[in-house]
């Protein structure tokens, strides 16, 4: 992958990127188109990062679709993808491996609370790979807003010489982001889903139209969710300041932020709001 990226580099042609764990859906696909337009050559990473896993989560039996996805990186209509990345678990993570990426504070909100030491193996494959594919631009989902945010401070603090592109999310017709993980959910559950959505968008509407205050953002998508059986735990659910993720009451331009379990697959989404 380094001689690849170092030859296209030298070449004059520039590199975009677009990491992602795998089970590609079109939310990946709308990524990588972005990077085609923009971009000589793109290439795609499929790695299942066990680092930002924690014990009692899903690394075994998250969706894995090599085939698939190799498939459908090859059937697109626009511009093919050069170079599809898939290094194994021992080649990012030889025996003896010690060195980790924490970006402090960022880290710990939102789902840093209920998922520790996630975004610290977030940060650190994604500053692995960076190295690997040296891109000029890499893609990254809004919908994992917290990771954008993330990844950004990474790139600033550590002067990476590289743009972050943040991409709105793609979502099925009835308003649930698509999502690897959306595959979990039985078929009496996928319907019930789409409540995070409208529970989101409903509250947003409410506040631009001045019937809900932003401090009562919060009982409401706790009262909307909670009306659904599908709804097993609510994380977190209400209004967020998008740049320090700290929850907020206040100011034109805020984020709501969902996580919830329906049944026992964990989901999340976000929506910004600018009044
Ligand atoms: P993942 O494979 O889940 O790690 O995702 C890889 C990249 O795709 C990340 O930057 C995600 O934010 C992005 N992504 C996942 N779902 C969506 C979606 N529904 N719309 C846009 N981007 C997405």
């Amino acid at each position: 992958m380094h001689r690849f990226s170092r030859y296209c580099r030298e070449s004059g042609k520039t590199i975009g990127f677009v990491p992602t764990m795998g089970a590609l859906h079109e939310g990946h696909i709308s990524l990588v188109n972005e990077s085609t337009k923009a971009n000589d050559i793109t290439v795609v990473s499929i790695f299942i990062n066990p680092a930002q896993f924690s014990e009692d989560e899903d690394f075994e039996r998250y969706p894995r679709d090599y085939g698939g996805d190799i498939r459908k990186l090859r059937g697109l209509p626009r511009l093919p993808v050069d170079a599809l990345f898939m290094p194994s678990v021992s080649d990012i993570y030889p025996d003896g491996y010690k060195t980790y990426v924490e970006v402090r504070g960022l880290s710990e909100r939102l789902c840093g609370g209920f998922r520790p030491g996630h975004f610290t193996g977030v940060a650190t494959v994604v500053l692995k790979l960076f190295n690997a594919v040296m891109p000029v631009r890499a893609y990254f989902g809004l919908k994992d807003y917290q990771q954008c945010v993330v990844i950004k401070k990474m790139v600033r603090d550590l002067n990476l010489d590289m743009e972050i592109v943040t991409c709105p999310t793609l979502r099925d017709h009835d308003g649930l982001a698509k999502s690897s993980r959306n595959i979990y959910l039985s078929a009496e559950q996928r319907p019930e889903a789409a409540l995070i959505y409208r529970a989101m968008a409903e509250a947003r509407e409410a506040v631009k139209d001045g019937t809900l205050k932003i401090e009562d953002i919060a009982p409401r998508l706790q009262e909307t969710l909670l009306k659904s059986e599908a709804v097993t735990e609510i994380q977190y659910a209400s209004a967020y300041d998008p740049r320090t993720l700290k929850e907020t009451t206040e100011g034109k331009r805020f984020l709501i932020a969902v996580a919830v379990k329906i049944g026992t697959t964990r989901l999340i989404d976000n929506l910004m709001v600018e009044l």
